[in-house]
């Protein structure tokens, strides 16, 4: 197994005027190439925060966090935004498209700046979307704006897809959708998929479950027979 990141005593503080608050006390964690790793814990564990040094959208304060061999706590705002735009792929709760752009033109968005990018109507079709290529984020339902979303992350062909809350404003049918077509971008195209959630039912789709609490990790176990999204209920 290819070892895709790897975190080492990483400590985050946030600091506003006389107030610093340890959102990340000092942990260590390891993440291989083409896992489902969900991050569970409650509000205010440090789940977002730790998704956002990992996505490089935040500075470590300690501590090294090595994605693909190099020490992204190292980098410099330069670095960490070409970091950003070629190996992360984004999806957050509330979608964060463009609203006066369509559905196409949110995916080049992301597109445009990458090599390699995949093609931005292949990509809304493999999600579902064919028909509605052409509509803007208004006339789309939250599953479809989740789809947008996904679409957008998948087309910059990026090796890591980080999901804040991704299900969070959708209705449980679409959620358990949602999901599975993240689930997908790990089994069938070995990407490594990080969902953050509160949502402890989703523990049994992970192939690697991480249990924040505090600040801390509470739990990181491999599960060897990880559940099929659409025979988990809650
Ligand atoms: P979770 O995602 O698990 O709900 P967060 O990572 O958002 O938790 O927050 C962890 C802790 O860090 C909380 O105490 C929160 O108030 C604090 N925190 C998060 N972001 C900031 C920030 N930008 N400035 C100051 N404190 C923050």
């Amino acid at each position: 197994m290819e070892v895709m990141m790897q975190g080492l005593n990483v400590v985050k503080e946030y600091v506003s005027g006389e107030l610093k608050v340890k959102a990340i006390k000092g942990i260590n964690f390891s993440i291989n190439k083409g896992e489902l790793v969900v991050i569970l814990g409650q509000s205010g564990a440090g789940k977002s925060t730790l998704l956002n040094l990992i996505g490089g959208m935040d500075y470590v304060t300690e501590g090294s966090l090595i994605v693909g061999g190099n020490d992204i706590a190292k980098y410099s705002t330069k670095e960490l935004i070409n970091y950003r735009r070629n190996n992360i792929g984004f999806v957050f709760q509330f979608y964060n498209l463009m609203p006066n752009l369509t559905a196409k033109e949110n995916v080049e968005l992301a597109t445009e700046l990458k090599k390699d990018a995949l093609d931005p109507i292949e990509v809304l079709t493999s999600v579902g979307l064919k028909n509605k290529i052409d509509s803007f984020p208004s006339q789309l339902s939250g599953g479809e704006q989740q789809r947008v979303s996904i679409a957008r992350a998948i087309a910059k062909n990026a090796d890591i897809i980080l999901c804040d809350e991704p299900t969070g404003a959708l209705d449980y049918e679409t959620g358990k959708e949602i999901l599975a077509l993240l689930a997908k971008q790990a089994k069938e195209f070995n990407k490594t998929v990080i969902i953050v959630t509160h949502n402890s039912a989703l523990a049994e789709m992970a192939d690697h479950l991480i249990r924040v609490k505090n600040g801390l990790i509470a739990l990181d176990e491999y599960n060897e027979n990880p559940k099929d999204i659409k025979d988990i209920e809650w």
